[in-house]
């Protein structure tokens, strides 16, 4: 067979390929270099994002996807050709069929530009996914069964939540608020504190690093002298020994909540840079607004989830994918939020695009899910 069939996960933070029958062939960031004057396309992926807050005065370098939006159709279409580009090659003489996964909260008018712009990318045929299947899917979730299942996506623009029966979404809710608010209230929290500023990556890293959903929790009930109960049920999900993708965080040691790290930035003040200490409950103070509002999403759609559905989820828990299920107790966070017992997915950050690659490999099982052009 000639026509090769690939799938993208247009994400807002990572945008990943999959060639069928082979697996996941790239993972870039959603980065875009253009030119201010005429929005000229300059870099794209890696090399793009080495350019974000780097870059000379005529060329800006932007996240298209930042909250779950497509910015515009010539950069869609710059981001998809360079993705079509890298994986089949240049010269198409078999344009090859594409899968794309895009966040559900965008609209119609920008699911039917996807479309386009996927066309004139190079592909033979489009085809488009919703994404909680595709995360669904990704998660070994079987979807098609007449059994409610709930999958929580967290990315690093939106979260979206979802329960499917029978191959379909029954309800659905996407906020656009994930990894990269937490990002900025971390930022936010030094700055205020400690008078420092620190950059978008820095702020990541310390969350990445330190960040623990419960260590705020952990440091009172230190306090009083007692544990939280589901402290130890974290990560239920751990990732197969066999995969190649590096070790995912969700199996290393659960940090104390005296973990702390070395923070570098620059003072309000004096201007000059300096160093601060940051704790991992200082970083849990700062972040745990921004989960409370990711769990209202997960707690509205169990709310509007049909009672026989519902009492499907408490049998069978809840599914997290994205690389924000990777925060440290995140998932025990939503345990206690919920009532529900959370899990996360095996290699959560891949789940998206295997879903939209299984999906692609399958079509015939999955027509009812997928929109064509
Ligand atoms: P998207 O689908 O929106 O592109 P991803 O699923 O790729 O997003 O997840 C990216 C987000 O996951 C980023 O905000 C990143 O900071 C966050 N992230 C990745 N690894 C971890 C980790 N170990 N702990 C906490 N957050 C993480
Ligand atoms: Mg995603």
């Amino acid at each position: 067979m000639f026509t090769k069939r690939i799938g993208i996960d247009l994400g807002t933070a990572n945008s990943l390929v999959w060639l069928a029958g082979e697996g996941v062939v790239l993972n870039e960031p959603t980065v875009v270099a253009v030119t201010v004057e005429d929005n000229r396309v300059v870099a794209v992926g890696n090399e793009a994002k080495e350019m974000l807050g780097r870059t000379p005065g005529n060329i800006m370098a932007t996240r298209p996807m930042r909250d779950g939006v497509i910015a515009d159709y010539v950069i869609t279409e710059a981001l998809l050709s360079y993705f079509i580009d890298k994986t089949v090659g240049r010269n198409r003489f078999f344009k090859p069929e594409v899968m794309i996964c895009v966040p559900s909260g965008v609209t119609q008018v920008e699911r039917r530009a996807v479309l386009d712009a996927t066309l004139s990318a190079g592909a033979k045929v489009a085809y488009l996914i919703e994404e909680p299947l595709a995360a669904a899917i990704g998660a070994k979730i079987p979807i098609a069964q007449a059994s409610g299942h709930m999958i929580v996506d967290v990315g690093g623009g939106s979260t979206e939540a979802a329960v499917i029966s029978l191959g379909g979404v029954v309800v659905h809710k996407s906020a656009r608020v994930a990894g990269n608010k937490l990002d900025e209230a971390v930022a936010f929290y030094v700055k205020k504190k400690y008078n420092l500023i620190i950059g978008e990556r820095m702020a990541e890293t310390i969350k990445i690093t330190i960040g623990d959903a419960l260590a705020a929790q952990d440091q009172r009930s230190k306090a009083q002298n007692l544990r939280p109960k589901v402290q130890e049920q974290k990560n239920a999900v751990p990732p197969s020994p066999t995969s190649n993708t590096p070790a995912s965080p969700a199996d290393r040691q659960n940090p104390t909540s005296s973990s702390s790290m070395e923070v570098r930035g620059r003072d309000t003040i004096s201007g000059l840079p300096r160093m601060i200490t940051l704790t991992s409950s200082e970083v849990a103070e700062a972040i745990m607004p921004t989960l409370i509002q990711i769990m209202a999403t997960v707690k509205g759609v169990l709310e509007e989830t049909p009672p026989e559905l519902a009492a499907d989820i408490i049998d069978k828990g809840i599914v997290m994918a994205g690389g924000t299920s990777l925060l440290t107790n995140f998932n025990a966070l939503m345990t206690q939020t919920t009532g529900v017992v959370c899990h996360v997915a095996e290699d959560p950050l891949l789940c998206v695009v295997r879903g939209t690659g299984v999906a692609l490999e399958n079509i015939e099982l999955y027509k009812r899910s997928i929109s064509k052009k």
